[in-house]
């Protein structure tokens, strides 16, 4: 993985990019920047493995669909989440080009990564790193949400199989929309954080 080339895609995209060599030096980066504000979380694997909930929340007001408060759910949580000063959220796949994909089913993870934020940190693992565009959208499509699938027991063809794809029409089904940043959105302070460890799915 060349670090130097990758940062050098995500600057010219707009963003602030920030490298670090394992989840827990990441979580203490952003236990320093994030301070004293509202922070949502998007579901995320990634986020759960750094411990970033119980680190953020200690000095934050930190809402998360995977930590609901009392009397909440997931989609009462992920609400909330929609209104904060700081949005964290992983990828599905990662373009060396510097185009960030990811596919949600509920909206929450997508809608937070693009509006209604002062600043937002995408945060992923070196293993959600593809040479282009097609090969993230392909990572995303064909590796992420079948194993998200799985993870979450839902009953769908992927989630069997685990292999790819089968662009089901279960109930169940994950895959709803699909976001391309091609650049840093307007008017927000975007950080793009690679860790040099596999995270995620
Ligand atoms: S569309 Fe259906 S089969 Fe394809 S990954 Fe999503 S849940 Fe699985």
């Amino acid at each position: 993985m060349d670090i130097q080339k990758l940062q050098k895609a995500f600057e010219h995209k707009g963003y602030v990019f920030r490298y670090f060599d394992t989840l827990k030096q990441c979580c203490d980066y952003l236990d320093t920047a994030i301070d004293g504000v509202t922070v949502g979380l998007g579901d995320s694997q990634t986020l759960m493995e750094m411990g970033v909930y119980e680190r953020l929340s200690l000095h934050n007001t930190v809402y998360s669909p995977m930590h609901p408060g009392a009397g909440e759910d997931f989609y009462s949580a992920a609400e909330k989440c929609t209104h904060t000063q700081v949005y964290l959220v992983s990828v599905n796949g990662a373009a060396e080009t510097g185009e960030l994909v990811n596919i949600d089913g509920f909206g929450n993870r997508v809608a937070g990564s693009l509006y209604c934020h002062e600043r937002v940190y995408f945060v992923f693992g070196v293993n959600k790193i593809m040479p282009t565009l097609q090969e993230a959208v392909d990572r995303a499509k064909n590796i992420a949400a079948p194993k998200n699938a799985k993870r979450l027991g839902k009953k769908t063809p992927c989630a069997k199989s685990g292999d790819k794809c089968y662009d089901c029409s279960s109930p169940d089904r994950i895959c709803n929309a699909l976001t391309v940043h091609l650049h840093k959105m307007s008017r927000v302070h975007a950080e793009v954080i690679v860790i040099g460890e596999n995270a995620g799915l």
